[in-house]
């Protein structure tokens, strides 16, 4: 397989060239295609496998970036991985214009994320409580949402996220496209997935 058969924007195509993404990891190969159809999925992937860019090209191929609202959100571990996920979209974003990805994680000035969020942002990537307390604020609103993504959701379990995912679940709109990635699947991620998800495939690389 080749990204050229997968249908994608030519400003992503073309970037994906230049960034040296000759081609599609197994992942990729397999996911894109759900992916860009809309679908909901649930891939057992570990870091290194190329997932990022896979969940980056969909949440970007279905960006409208005239529209200020956020599109897409991206939960996340750490504000290691949140950082690195941001940039890998915005590389993938580079011949697109104006788009914009914001990262909220706990730890950074609430007031300074505040502001960012005024300006307008088209996709937010996070950790869990520092999303919910903006929510709870009601300084974000995800009422425009398209996709979320639910990034080593194991690893976010693990951290005892659990309450503030499923308080950012509650506010989110239907139908919306669910997509989670996890190296482990624990009951606790299989029961997450039925109640959030809407008829997901799953796939394992
Ligand atoms: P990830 O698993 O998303 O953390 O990605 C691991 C690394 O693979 C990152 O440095 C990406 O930039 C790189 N990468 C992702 N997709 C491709 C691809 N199709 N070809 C070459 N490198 C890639």
């Amino acid at each position: 397989t080749t990204f050229d058969s997968l249908s994608l924007n030519p400003s992503l195509l073309n970037n994906l060239t230049s960034l040296g993404y000759h081609q599609p990891t197994s992942i990729q190969t397999q996911s894109l295609p759900i992916i860009l159809a809309g679908e909901d999925l649930i891939a057992q992937s570990k870091t290194g496998s190329g997932k990022t860019a896979a969940f980056g090209l969909g949440l970007l191929q279905q960006l409208d970036s005239k529209d200020f609202t956020i599109q897409g959100l991206v939960l996340c571990p750490t504000r290691e991985l949140a950082d690195q996920v941001a940039e890998e979209i915005r590389r993938l974003a580079r011949q697109m214009p104006n788009v914009k990805v914001l990262t909220l994680c706990g730890g950074s000035n609430l007031a300074a994320q505040q502001s960012s969020l005024q300006q307008g942002a088209h996709i937010i990537v996070g950790t869990p409580g520092r999303i919910e307390e903006h929510l709870r604020q009601q300084t974000l609103s995800l009422s425009g949402l398209k996709t979320l993504v639910l990034d080593e959701a194991d690893r976010m379990l693990e951290m005892g996220f659990q309450p503030a995912i499923e308080a950012i679940l509650a506010t989110l709109p239907t139908p919306r496209q669910t997509l989670l990635f996890s190296a482990t699947f624990p009951d606790a991620i299989a029961q997450m997935a039925s109640h959030v998800m809407h008829n997901p495939i799953t796939i394992k690389v």
